[in-house]
């Protein structure tokens, strides 16, 4: 029997039980820890509150956590509850999944002002994390900027453009419904250092902007390069752009109330505000040869009380576990930290790919792992009954995939009309529901 902690019950931690299972049969007992007693990491506090069918992927990892070899260990935080040399002493193996939680900064004067977050924030306010449930975003002024020119950036402005009404048969936290109900947001700016071919937005995100009741989308004609440039691009990236260039010739619907502004060739350079973030100074941009960006000294402000940064993300630090700086996760190669210590998706390769990226990804480290400890062999650890013993001792209650269920159950029926749940959004919540 061999015994493996999966750190993270997100894509990436699920998909590689998932292929720990195949691999091992009845001849492992894998364990799938999380901070949270809910699961699935960004399905539930990243992807967009209107993308619900991106989140059935979820059932998928039901059938894992659901089944004889695999258990869900909820309400234990790695690194602070449990450290991970003591995973490393109870399992054979401990394969770290625990995401890129953490954003970017941006490095400019004037980004702690009141009034700047990150988009982690942002997107775990209006999805319901309990770290952001209280951010209170200002959406009391009429600008908004969102730095970044990939889907997340779409997400938040997109979230930040719709009507109350559109928001039907998604899981918006009633705390941000609420807040974007009252909103006085016009103009939101998005601003990214490149132009529109080094954009990382699919086609799909990029079109809905185009279906938008009360916003229309705003591309200027002469951020682009010309039509033919764009056949050397890889066609779904083409296929954005060519949506990009119909924005541009269509023109804003003056009818819309709000408008979703394309701010190319923008590097924001400080933030300014009496108090409170009130302006974005940019400098415009030229590319060179390779598209990178230099600063051409021509600066101007773009309006915004809110400025959400969306620049990417970075894996937490565990004690024990190697770091490289530069990439913002885990040292590894392919996956391996050291001998029986793994890392997979955002912790592993960074904060890039969709969801389908980490199950490829799983898949190659359960390989590894089980190459390098054969399905049928004994490492004679401890497993979950040593961790079990462990967190007795230091006073923590884990939490079960039934526990998870029973959230799941009570967050359905207090679902409002058109919803398919009210999310419960703080850990006394949840563990109030199970009695605790
Ligand atoms: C805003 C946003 C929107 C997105 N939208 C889409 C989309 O529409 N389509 C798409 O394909 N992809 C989307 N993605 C990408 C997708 O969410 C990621 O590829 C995927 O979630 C990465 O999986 P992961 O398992 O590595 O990390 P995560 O999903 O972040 O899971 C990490 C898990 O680890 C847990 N954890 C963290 N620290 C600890 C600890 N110390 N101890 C115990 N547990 C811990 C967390 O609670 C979490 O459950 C989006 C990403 C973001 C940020």
């Amino acid at each position: 029997m061999r015994h493996f902690a999966i750190v993270g019950s997100g894509p990436a931690g699920f998909y590689t039980a998932e292929a720990l299972t195949k691999a091992y049969g009845d001849q492992a007992r894998i364990d799938i820890i999380d901070r949270y007693p809910v699961p699935y990491g960004l399905i539930r506090f990243g992807v967009a509150p209107d993308h619900q069918s991106l989140k059935a992927v979820s059932k998928r990892y039901d059938q894992v956590a659901e089944g004889e070899q695999a258990s869900y260990v909820g309400n234990v935080t790695i690194g602070r509850d449990v450290s991970v040399d003591e995973l490393r002493g109870l399992y054979d193996a401990v394969i770290l999944a625990i995401g890129a939680p953490l954003d970017r900064k941006l490095g400019i004067p004037g980004e702690d002002l009141p009034g700047v977050v990150g988009s982690a924030e942002f997107v775990g306010w209006y999805n319901g994390h309990p770290d952001f449930a209280d951010l209170a975003p200002p959406l009391d002024g009429t600008h908004v900027a969102v730095i970044g020119n990939g889907n997340v950036a779409l997400d938040c402005a997109r979230i930040l453009a719709k009507n109350h009404h559109e928001f039907e048969g998604s899981d918006i936290v009633g705390h941000a419904l609420d807040a974007l109900d009252s909103s006085a947001v016009q103009t939101i700016t998005i601003v990214g250092r490149r132009g529109p071919h080094q954009i990382s937005m699919t086609p799909k995100e990029l079109g809905e902007l185009g279906h938008l009741e009360a916003a229309t989308p705003v591309v200027d004609g002469a951020d682009f390069p010309p039509v033919e440039a764009d056949d050397a691009l890889e066609p779904g990236h083409r296929k954005s752009i060519t949506i990009l260039r119909d924005f541009a010739g269509t023109g804003p619907d003056a009818s819309k109330a709000r408008q979703i502004v394309f701010d190319f060739f923008a590097k924001p350079v400080r933030i300014e505000g009496d108090g409170r973030a009130e302006r974005l100074i940019v400098e415009r941009t030229v590319l060179d040869e390779s598209g990178a960006a230099s600063g051409t000294g021509e600066t101007y402000e773009v309006p915004a009380n809110l400025i959400v940064t969306s620049i990417g993300y970075q894996t937490p630090r565990i004690e024990g576990v190697p770091y490289d700086d530069r990439g913002g996760k885990f040292a590894n190669a392919q996956g391996r930290i050291a001998g029986g210590l793994y890392a997979v998706g955002w912790a592993r390769r960074g904060p890039t790919g969709t969801i389908g990226t980490n199950r490829p990804d799983g898949y190659e480290v359960a390989e590894q792992v089980a190459a390098a400890m054969p399905p049928g062999s004994d490492g004679g650890k401890a497993g979950g009954d040593g961790l079990t013993e462990l967190l007795g001792q230091r006073g923590i209650k884990p939490t079960s995939f039934d526990d998870w269920r029973s959230i799941e159950a009570a967050e359905i029926a207090a679902a409002r009309p058109g919803s398919p749940r009210e999310k419960f959004v703080r850990q006394e919540d949840w563990l109030k529901i199970l009695g605790r």
